[in-house]
C-alpha cells in the first residue's frame, strides 16, 4: 500500500506528470511549442479526453465497442465478439508540433484495428477516411467542371420489418438505379449512402438513401425539377402508391458540396441505434451482410470509386506530422471499469520513460 501511495504521489501533480512526460517546450526550426497541458487531472490517471480535445471520440466509440462486443457474444457470434473486444486496445500517440495553433497536439501512431463492420470504432475510423480522400478529390471534380451545379437529395420509402431489410435495400437501390436511367434524371454523376435507422417500435428498420448529385449543365435552363417533380419521378421508380418523402436541397453556386460530403459518409447505422437492442443489432447485422453502404456512378466514378472499398489505413496521415520530434510516444490503454482512455507509458525512442500505477489497469 505505502508503496502504491508513492507511486500515486509521483504522479498525482498535472504539471508533474506533464513535465515529466512531455518536453517543457519543443523546437522547431524557428518555432517554439508550450507543452501540452492537461485542464482536468483526476484521480492519479491522466486520461486521453483530458490531453487532447479532439481526441474526445475515442472513449464514446470504444464505450459502444464493449457493448456491440456483448451484442456479437449473446448472438453466439463469439469471433466477432472479441475482434471487437480487443479493437483498439492500446493507442500509441506521437507528439507533435500543431503549427496552426502554435501548440504541440497529438497524432495517432498506431493501434491494432479489428476491421469488423460494425464496430464502432472501425466504421467512426473508416468514415473519416473517406472523408479525408474525398476532400481530396472534390477539388479536381470543380476544376474539371467549373460551372458544375450539385444537389442533395434523401430518397426514402415507407419503414419495413427488420426481417424485411435485405430485400427492401435491393428494391430501394434498384429504385435508385431506374432513377438514374430517366431521361428526365437530370445528373451526370453521384455518390450515394444507404443510412438504416431504427423504427420506434423497435422491430422495424427504415432505410434511405443519402445521394449528392451533379447536375447537367442544362438543369438551371431547361431540364430543372421542382420537389413535386422529383416526388413523382421517384414515386414512379419505388413503384409504390404512395407519395414517398424525399428531401432535395441545391447547393448555391458559389458554395461546395463539401459539407454534404460528411453528411454522405457519416455511418450507415447510428452508435445510438446500434446500442439501443442487442435483438435488433443482431437482426440488422444479418439483414445487411454483404450489402454495399456506399456507391458511386456516373462521371464521378473515376474521382471517387475508392469510396466503394475498405479503407487500407485506418489509421490517417497529418500535414503537420515532421521527424523532428518523432521519438516521444505516449500510450493510452482502454480502461473498462471508468471508460475512458488511460495513460499507461511514455517512451523517448523506444525506452520507457515512465509507467504510472498499475491500480488504474483494468481489474474485469
Ligand atoms: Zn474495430
Amino acid at each position: 500500500m505505502a508503496k502504491n501511495s508513492s507511486i500515486l504521489v509521483g504522479i498525482s501533480t498535472p504539471n508533474q506528470i506533464l513535465g515529466a512526460l512531455v518536453p517543457d517546450q519543443l523546437c522547431v526550426g524557428q518555432q517554439t511549442y508550450p507543452p501540452i497541458v492537461s485542464p482536468c487531472q483526476s484521480d492519479g490517471y491522466t486520461s486521453l479526453e483530458s490531453l487532447s480535445e479532439k481526441d474526445k471520440p475515442w472513449d464514446k466509440h470504444r464505450k459502444n465497442a464493449d457493448i456491440i462486443a456483448g451484442y456479437y457474444r449473446q448472438g453466439g457470434m463469439d469471433s466477432h465478439a472479441d475482434r471487437v473486444s480487443f479493437c483498439s486496445q492500446l493507442l500509441e500517440f506521437k507528439v507533435i508540433p500543431d503549427r496552426r495553433a502554435g501548440q504541440q497536439k497529438l497524432k495517432l501512431a498506431s493501434t491494432k484495428f479489428c476491421r469488423v463492420r460494425h464496430c464502432p470504432i472501425c466504421q467512426w475510423r473508416r468514415s473519416l477516411q473517406w472523408k479525408a480522400r474525398a476532400y481530396e478529390n472534390l477539388p479536381k471534380v470543380m476544376e474539371d467542371y467549373p460551372e458544375g451545379r450539385w444537389v442533395f437529395l434523401t430518397l426514402t420509402m415507407k419503414n419495413c420489418l427488420l426481417d424485411e431489410l435485405r430485400g427492401t435495400l435491393t428494391h430501394l437501390n434498384q429504385s435508385f438505379r431506374r432513377l438514374s436511367q430517366l431521361k428526365a434524371f437530370p445528373g451526370i454523376g453521384w455518390i450515394k449512402s444507404v443510412e438504416i435507422t431504427r423504427g420506434r417500435d423497435g422491430k422495424s428498420a427504415h432505410p434511405h438513401l443519402h445521394c449528392l448529385i451533379l447536375l447537367k449543365d442544362s438543369y438551371y435552363k431547361e431540364d430543372y425539377l421542382s420537389k413535386a417533380d422529383w416526388i413523382a419521378l421517384w414515386k414512379q421508380c419505388l413503384r409504390v402508391d404512395y407519395c414517398p418523402v424525399l428531401d432535395v436541397k441545391a447547393i448555391h453556386a458559389e458554395s461546395s458540396p463539401v459539407g454534404l460530403i460528411a453528411e454522405i459518409l457519416k455511418y450507415q447505422c447510428k452508435e445510438s441505434d446500434m446500442t439501443a437492442s442487442a435483438e435488433w443489432f443482431l437482426g440488422y447485422v444479418k439483414q445487411v451482410h454483404g450489402t454495399r453502404a456506399v456507391g458511386v456512378g456516373g462521371v464521378l466514378r473515376e474521382y471517387f470509386r475508392e469510396l466503394e472499398e475498405e479503407p487500407e489505413d485506418l489509421i490517417g496521415h497529418d500535414e503537420d506530422a515532421t521527424d523532428e520530434n518523432e521519438g516521444q510516444s505516449l500510450y493510452f490503454r482502454w480502461n473498462r471499469k471508468i471508460k475512458k482512455y488511460v495513460m499507461a507509458q511514455v517512451t523517448l525512442h523506444g525506452v520507457v520513460l515512465q509507467v504510472p500505477s498499475r491500480d488504474y489497469e483494468n481489474t474485469e
